[in-house]
């Protein structure tokens, strides 16, 4: 019988929420718990600690959120010395920790955004203490390097390289739960992808609000110039950035992406709303037609570059009109790929005090309508791929379908059978095309490349 250090050891589990900023922040919690001596478990009945890493960007992420916690109690009871923390842009909220700590009040531990990397700390105290605690500080401080991670995604690699956002669109809570932009430096940044590229990771993501503000807190850089520093660095990669912000997207930026062999050929370029009436209610700082030169300014240097985008529907006083126009500018760009939201408002933000919100109705109605226009685009598109043959990271092995999964330098997600190939580029011939994935036969797996 082997006996494994894990089955006495403490176990934690995390439950995240959101974004992909969200999921590289619970590799940081996983970090901080696995540096206290905590084994990762995926059930939470069976571990000592369980975290909430919340998202508060939309409604139902948080009532989904509130409703697991609550699941919880009966848990509590029978097990009270498992600790329940909650973390995350929710309990960043003005108010909310306490109004959460009324509602459950067997969460042992709530902290903010801005009190991650105190989180050791803060399960020291708890468990020494026996005390609730509460440490939501209001204000961002610098940022802390160094904090231990253990990843979970790989192939892919996560980097924050800003932190915050400064562009207060009136529909968003992000800068009041995550505060003013900061940028890393560059150096740590450096650091951190080589370190990635070392350990055999094949995708590297440079992540932020807004990544194309990196740099304009410190004055001496622009993302510009990191992008092509990362991707002149030496190794096998890909290299990726979300998210961008149109109106930060310049020349030379699209010049960098274009010449670099490692750059993905896909730029995600939210654009929230095709009418510039509510571009403007929204803050968005461009009008349609400044957000189509930036789509022609990407296509003129990489005439191939998919372009994925979020678009939102209802936002207050949208009307027939407006919502024709996002329709028309979704026709005309034809984008590789769109996540699709319905307004949803969020207290504290400017848009929710708006008068004007759109019934539900109304926005079912167009939301509807909008992805079924943007499936058909995903549809030609994928079936354009059939009968080619191209090349694919093997991110990971999908154990409903019985299949490995990975995506080629567009985005595009494809399937094929094989054996031992995650964290290697290989080229799939092409078969079938669904929606927005493709089924294809896997011919060979590529060389390392002498980057
Ligand atoms: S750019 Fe706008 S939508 Fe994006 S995080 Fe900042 S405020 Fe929110």
């Amino acid at each position: 019988m082997i006996i494994s250090m894990e089955n006495f050891a403490k176990k934690y589990c995390i439950i995240t929420y959101g974004c992909q900023m969200n999921l590289h922040e619970s590799e940081k919690l996983a970090g901080i718990l696995q540096t206290l001596g905590y084994f990762n478990t995926d059930d939470e009945t069976d571990a000592d600690i369980v975290v909430f890493n919340t998202c508060c960007i939309r409604e139902n992420a948080e009532k989904k959120a509130e409703g697991n916690i609550g699941a919880l109690k009966k848990l509590k009871r029978d097990k009270k010395d498992m600790i329940i923390a909650v973390g995350g842009c929710m309990t960043q909220q003005k108010g909310y920790a306490e109004k959460l700590m009324k509602k459950f009040p067997f969460i042992d531990i709530v902290f903010g955004t801005h009190n991650l990397e105190n989180f050791a700390e803060l399960i020291l105290e708890r468990t020494e203490s026996k005390k609730h605690i509460v440490k939501v500080d209001d204000k961002e401080g610098k940022i802390v390097e160094g904090t231990p991670k253990a990843r979970s995604s790989f192939p892919n690699g996560w980097v924050n390289i800003t932190y915050g956002c400064d562009n207060f669109c009136t529909y968003c809570i992000v800068p009041y739960v995550r505060g003013r932009e900061r940028s890393r430096d560059p150096e740590e940044i450096i650091k951190e992808c080589e370190n990635l590229i070392s350990l055999g990771y094949k995708e590297i993501t440079l992540l932020g609000q807004n990544v194309n503000s990196y740099g304009r807190d410190l004055g001496n850089i622009d993302f510009a110039t990191l992008l092509r520093r990362v991707s002149a660095l030496k190794g096998d990669f890909r290299l990726c950035f979300m998210t961008n912000h149109p109106k930060d997207l310049t020349e030379d930026l699209v010049k960098a992406i274009a010449e670099s062999d490692k750059t993905a050929r896909t730029v995600h370029l939210p654009v929230q709303a095709g009418s510039d009436r509510i571009l403007k209610l929204m803050n968005r700082h461009y009008t349609r037609e400044e957000y189509l030169e930036k789509i022609a300014l990407l296509r003129k240097y990489m005439p191939d570059v998919s372009i994925t985008t979020d678009i939102m529907v209802g936002f207050p006083t949208e009307t027939e009109e407006d919502f024709n126009d996002t329709m028309s500018l979704v026709k005309e760009v034809r984008f590789g790929g769109a996540f699709t939201f319905v307004y949803s408002p969020r207290s504290g933000t400017p848009a929710a005090k708006m008068a004007g919100q759109v019934p539900e109705d109304v926005s079912k109605e167009r939301i509807i309508k909008l992805i079924d226009l943007q499936n058909g685009i995903n549809r030609e598109q994928s079936r354009a791929y059939i009968g080619k043959t191209i090349s694919v990271l093997c991110e990971g092995y999908d154990d409903r379908k019985k299949k490995y999964l990975g995506r080629d330098t567009y985005g595009r997600m494809a399937y094929f059978a094989g054996k031992g190939l995650i964290g290697k580029f290989v080229n799939v011939n092409i078969k079938k095309a669904g929606g927005i994935s493709l089924m294809g036969e896997l011919l060979s797996v590529e060389e390392e490349k002498d980057f």
